[in-house]
């Protein structure tokens, strides 16, 4: 009888993997799901945290997927591992702080590892070559197939007639002919492809699989390290750049000031972590102060900018709440800021 092969798919919630591991379930194998948790990805979280962003369904899309697809998924949790491919990428970074080609090599290596452990045959990936200018070229899908030890057991279902024949394709598990050819940027071959299955919806995530893509972000994180004197970083520290406005008025504090309700309820979780302000006599944010030795001139002016953000901006006097790591607090009566005393540099 012939053995039930069993392939494990790299799904990011977008189309691409979606179209990949559907491209290999119809060849008769069984597949199940792998999503890393990396702290940086863009879909779920900020929808959940804003109130504005509700129009858009608040879910996790690698899950969805999955059960489209009707495969298992495991989400694995990679934050303090994938700290070094951040910190310290040896092929560089992207365009911004995404450490693409690093990341795609970590990623296949884990999965390579999970395979292994679960006795799974290969890999399979959504790459398509030519689609992403500095990963997803000819030149480097061998480095990640050979950087990641997953050499000719890793599948690229939608380009993989435009690459060497891999391990699959020669023991017959799969048949090479039924594996596309897609290349460029171009959307249409998968799109077509999409109508072709039936699938209607899928996510399509404006900015990329995370963060790490986005010039804002990465301004927000190259100044985090810069005021740290470190290239080092924690959870909150990846999930608070995502949230609120934040502005430097001085070098020794930043401040992240909630946008809306939803970050202002979110922000209060880290009332113990941060020294905080909120207004008390008119509707306004939640703001967290970063920074060391701040006196009380700075928190004063904090609290000021801070006032500029509440309902209470054009009056002379309003009350803020101020608090020190803690729930506690004292109150203070300060006068909003003028909105042009407040500088555009300081916005990061
Ligand atoms: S966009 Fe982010 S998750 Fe996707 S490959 Fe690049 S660094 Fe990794």
């Amino acid at each position: 009888m012939k053995k039930q092969r069993k392939a494990v798919s790299l799904i990011s919630g977008g189309l691409d993997s979606m179209l990949a591991t559907k491209a290999i379930q119809e060849q008769g194998i069984h597949v199940e799901g792998i999503n890393f948790f990396t702290g940086f990805c863009v879909e779920g979280h900020t929808h959940s945290i804003r109130k504005d962003k509700r129009e858009k369904p608040v879910r996790n899309n690698s899950l969805w997927v999955a059960d489209q697809l009707g495969i298992k998924l495991h989400i694995i949790d990679i934050v303090e591992e994938y700290k070094d491919v951040v910190i310290n990428p040896q092929h560089g970074y992207g365009a911004n702080l995404n450490p693409c080609l690093d990341c795609k090599i970590f990623m296949v290596d884990k999965a390579k590892q999970w395979m292994e452990e679960n006795n799974f045959d290969f890999i399979i990936t959504g790459e398509v070559i030519g689609q992403r200018p500095k990963s997803q070229r000819k030149e480097t899908m061998p480095i990640i197939s050979k950087e990641s030890g997953a050499d000719d057991r890793l599948v690229r279902p939608l380009c993989g007639k435009n690459l060497p024949a891999t391990l699959p394709e020669k023991e017959g598990w799969i048949v090479r002919e039924q594996l596309f050819d897609f290349s460029g940027r171009s959307r249409k071959p998968q799109m077509a492809l999409a109508n072709k299955w039936g699938i209607e919806e899928y996510a399509q995530p404006a900015g990329g699989c995370c963060f790490l893509t986005d010039p804002n972000y990465s301004d927000k994180l190259k100044d985090l390290w810069a005021n740290r004197g470190e290239k080092y970083y924690e959870l909150d520290d990846i999930m608070l750049l995502k949230t609120g406005r934040h502005l430097r008025p001085k070098d020794n504090f930043k401040m992240i000031i909630a946008r809306e309700e939803g970050e202002t309820r979110y922000m209060e979780g880290y009332r113990k972590q941060f020294m905080w302000i909120k207004t008390v006599s008119h509707a306004g944010p939640m703001t967290l102060l970063d920074g060391e030795n701040l006196s009380e001139a700075d928190i004063e002016l904090a609290a000021r900018i801070t006032g500029r953000f509440s309902r209470g901006r054009n009056e002379e006097k309003i009350i803020v709440a101020v608090g020190n790591k803690s729930k506690e607090f004292t109150e203070m009566e300060i006068k909003p800021m003028q909105i042009e005393d407040i500088q555009p540099t300081w916005y990061l």
